[in-house]
């Protein structure tokens, strides 16, 4: 199966005809046999065929089995498919380096390197695209404004959704304006051929998606079995079953909620797939007793496991979130430090979403000679990105996930405990090239009391900014959008009040201009809205604000300090960046100081302990921001406006953030509490935060953490009057 372009021979062609260069022509014949030996290989005839056939395929198969990477190089050459492959995914990190890799299996250029390149890229604040890309990983957010911007996917042959089973409120969003526009519901131009749906998953469940999008038929392609290969090997070989039986479905109720039936040449057909892994024995290992101090316990367990087991066998560790990875880290390092010279390396890699580009591809890189891996994960590392050489899991068992409070109507993350079925998934990785071991931070009890699926993040998360994405999309009705698990009725309507709240809709419900600006920025309608209200002319500090917004985007620039000691150190260091108006101007100040800075950056962020991995991200998606802001006609300049009184200038950025943030303000009580002005709810303000002890008549946050108590995280200092005036104009 050849899905690279035919007409591209190896051989020495020049780059400026538009062809490679040999050595990624070469690079690519390599990594051919490797592909091959993929569980999904042999699947690509059935694949194609069942979408030649039908419009939308169900493909689920274990986590590595090759459905990223190949199903769209697999699509490529198909007749029907003269435009480009989009392939969603949840997260930044894996959009890019799966097409880094796909690019490398191609022998392409990454699209932004060559007019010619076929693969590329975008991903929020990262465009790497070029007029020949035909395949496009994208985030789902990254998908969901280009819907927004053409509502036909005029450029697309076929959408690919990946990883569904995470389901992200992006996803679910995607999945119904999907459903609508290939069953033509949705009122947009119509498309000249059909556009083509693969939902690929390695968990999801199969009945639920055909259920979805089936408006008919489950057709059967041929019932396939491939025998196992090597019978020797403990790996139980790929095998498919393609389809069921023929199944008749009832579709009226689906369909029922809308005025207009599906039109006559809408394909109602839905193939599926299924595609088994490689997996060899995992043994688990629980702890005896319960710990809260899993980051003590993980560090154990890693030398525990180095100085036992032999080499090759990298370690994967499941934490929450850049703190604990940071935190673990260093502890590390300090360990390592002390061990003989006869004991091989050990190299600790971080992974997270907000980590630079570089540092994330460096857990792709071979494991140097007489040393191993320790990759510190967030939940990117359970079925996003397959980390290769990994032998052992150790799995906290907790992961950070977004909870929307109702009654507080505040949104948070909060550490939970993870479902079963994230945890399967965590010690699969343990499997994947040899048999292997999960330690598990918690005991086999915990295990068994813990949900068995991960609740979809559409039941549980704050949905103006989904609501928002609907309705520019032209999906007015919500209450009636095909869900594929409906949120409360409480949660909508709460949502659809915040935005009112924040004048993105009219009083008719309808998206009103400043709504559908907000929409098209890659920002939660709090911050868009922060962004809108500083671009207006009475306000005028976009500049300032762009550079606040950027610092939040970011998980935290100021480092996390684990002693005390270390702790007054880094206070009396940056005590020349805070300021009394709180975090956000403190933000500002930090990202001004840094911007400034002509000699040393990394010097100078040392000296003010702040982290310069998270600086590079704020600059980064300044620039990307300020590009947006242009776009969008919100910044007729990038000069700094005529300059009016700093005192003036704090005024009118914190009046804009508090216009965003309006629900997260809160009162001075006289018993010394805050209360939030809006849900009458107690909040104190963190101990991160610079205003942490200081009493103030109001605060506005841009952050809600619950650990026990309610607490304000990015805190400013308001007047309860400029607070009350707000409230007033919007109640
Ligand atoms: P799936 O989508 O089924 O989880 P993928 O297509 O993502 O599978 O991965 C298939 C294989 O390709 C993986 O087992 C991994 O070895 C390899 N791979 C994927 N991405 C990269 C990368 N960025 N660098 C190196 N190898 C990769």
């Amino acid at each position: 199966i050849e899905s690279q372009p035919r007409r591209q021979q190896p051989g020495n062609p020049k780059p400026s005809q538009g062809n490679p260069p040999t050595h990624l022509l070469k690079r690519r014949d390599a990594l051919l046999p490797t592909r091959k030996s993929l569980p999904i290989w042999p699947h690509a005839e059935p694949i194609r065929a069942a979408l030649r056939k039908n419009n939308v395929l169900v493909l689920t198969g274990e986590t590595g089995s090759g459905k990223s990477t190949q199903v769209p190089q697999f699509l490529l050459s198909e007749p029907w498919c003269t435009k480009t492959i989009a392939i969603t995914q949840p997260r930044r990190v894996a959009a890019i380096s799966l097409a880094r890799r796909v690019a490398e299996e191609m022998g392409s250029l990454m699209g932004n390197q060559s007019p010619a390149a076929k693969v590329g890229y975008s991903v929020r604040f990262d465009n790497a695209t070029g007029p020949g890309t035909r395949v496009k990983f994208l985030t789902e957010g990254m998908l969901l404004q280009e819907m927004l911007r053409d509502p036909e996917m005029s450029q697309y042959s076929a959408v690919v959704v990946d990883e569904v089973h995470e389901r992200s409120v992006n996803v679910d969003l995607i999945l119904g304006f999907l459903k609508n526009l290939v069953a033509g519901i949705e009122k947009v131009k119509k498309r000249k051929t059909p556009l083509k749906v693969v939902v690929m998953s390695a968990t999801a469940d199969v009945e639920a998606l055909v259920q979805f999008f089936g408006d008919g038929v489950k057709t059967s392609i041929e019932n396939g079995k491939i025998e196992a290969g090597d019978s020797e090997s403990k790996i139980s070989n790929s095998h498919v079953s393609i389809g069921d039986k023929p199944e008749k479905r009832d579709t009226a109720k689906m369909i029922e909620n809308f005025d207009q039936k599906p039109t006559e040449d809408s394909h109602d057909q839905i193939s599926t797939c299924f595609v088994e892994g490689r997996q060899y024995p995992v043994k688990t290992i629980y702890l005896p007793q319960p710990t809260q101090d899993w980051v003590e316990s993980a560090l154990k367990i890693i030398f525990q496991i180095h100085y036992k087991e032999p080499l090759p066998g990298d370690i994967l560790v499941f934490l929450t979130g850049q703190d604990t990875i940071e935190g673990l880290e260093k502890l590390i390092n300090e360990y390592a430090q002390g061990m003989d010279s006869d004991v091989p390396k050990l190299l600790a890699l971080p992974l997270f979403a907000a980590l630079p580009q570089h540092a994330q591809q460096r857990i792709f890189t071979p494991t140097p000679h007489r040393t191993r891996k320790v990759i510190l994960a967030t939940n990117i590392a359970e079925t996003s990105v397959t980390v290769p050489g990994v032998r052992f899991v150790i799995d906290c068992g907790k992961s950070k996930i977004k909870q929307f409070r109702n009654r507080l109507g505040l949104e948070s993350l909060l550490v939970k405990p993870i479902s079963k079925s994230a945890a399967i998934q965590r010690k699969g990785r343990a499997g994947r090239e040899a048999a292997g071991q999960c330690y598990r931070l918690y005991t086999e009890k915990g295990y068994e009391i813990m949900e068995e699926r991960t609740t979809p993040e559409i039941l549980r998360c704050d949905l103006s900014h989904a609501i928002l994405t609907m309705k520019a999309r032209g999906a007015d009705d919500v209450l009636n959008f095909p869900f594929l698990d409906r949120p409360p009725r409480e949660a909508l309507e709460k949502a659809l009040l915040q935005l009112l709240h924040l004048s993105a809709l009219e009083e008719t419900g309808a998206i009103s201009e400043m709504g559908l600006k907000m929409a098209k920025l890659p920002l939660t309608p709090t911050l868009g809205r922060v962004l809108v209200e500083a671009a207006r002319p009475e306000r005028d500090c976009l500049l300032d604000v762009v550079d606040i917004i950027s610092a939040l985007s970011v998980e935290n620039i100021f480092l996390n300090l684990v002693t005390e000691e270390r702790k007054e150190e880094a206070e009396a260091a940056r005590r020349e960046l805070y300021r009394r108006e709180g975090d956000h101007m403190t933000l500002l100040v930090t990202v001004q100081r840094y911007s400034e800075e002509r000699s040393d950056r990394k010097v100078w962020c040392e000296k003010h302990f702040v982290s310069h991995r998270a600086m590079q991200n704020v600059m980064n998606i300044k620039k990307q921001l300020l590009q947006q802001c242009s776009q969008l006609k919100l910044l007729t300049s990038t000069e700094l406006p005529a300059s009016s009184s700093s005192e003036a200038k704090t005024q009118a950025g914190l009046a804009c953030i508090l216009r965003g943030f309006i629900s997260n303000t809160a009162r001075l009580m006289p018993d010394g509490s805050y209360r939030t002005l809006m849900g009458n709810q107690t909040v104190s303000i963190h101990p991160s935060s610079v205003l942490f002890g200081r009493k103030t008549e109001a605060i506005v946050f841009s952050e809600f953490v619950f650990t026990g108590k309610a607490w304000a995280r990015g805190v400013s200092a308001v007047q309860l009057d400029w607070v009350s005036e707000v409230i007033e104009a919007i109640m």
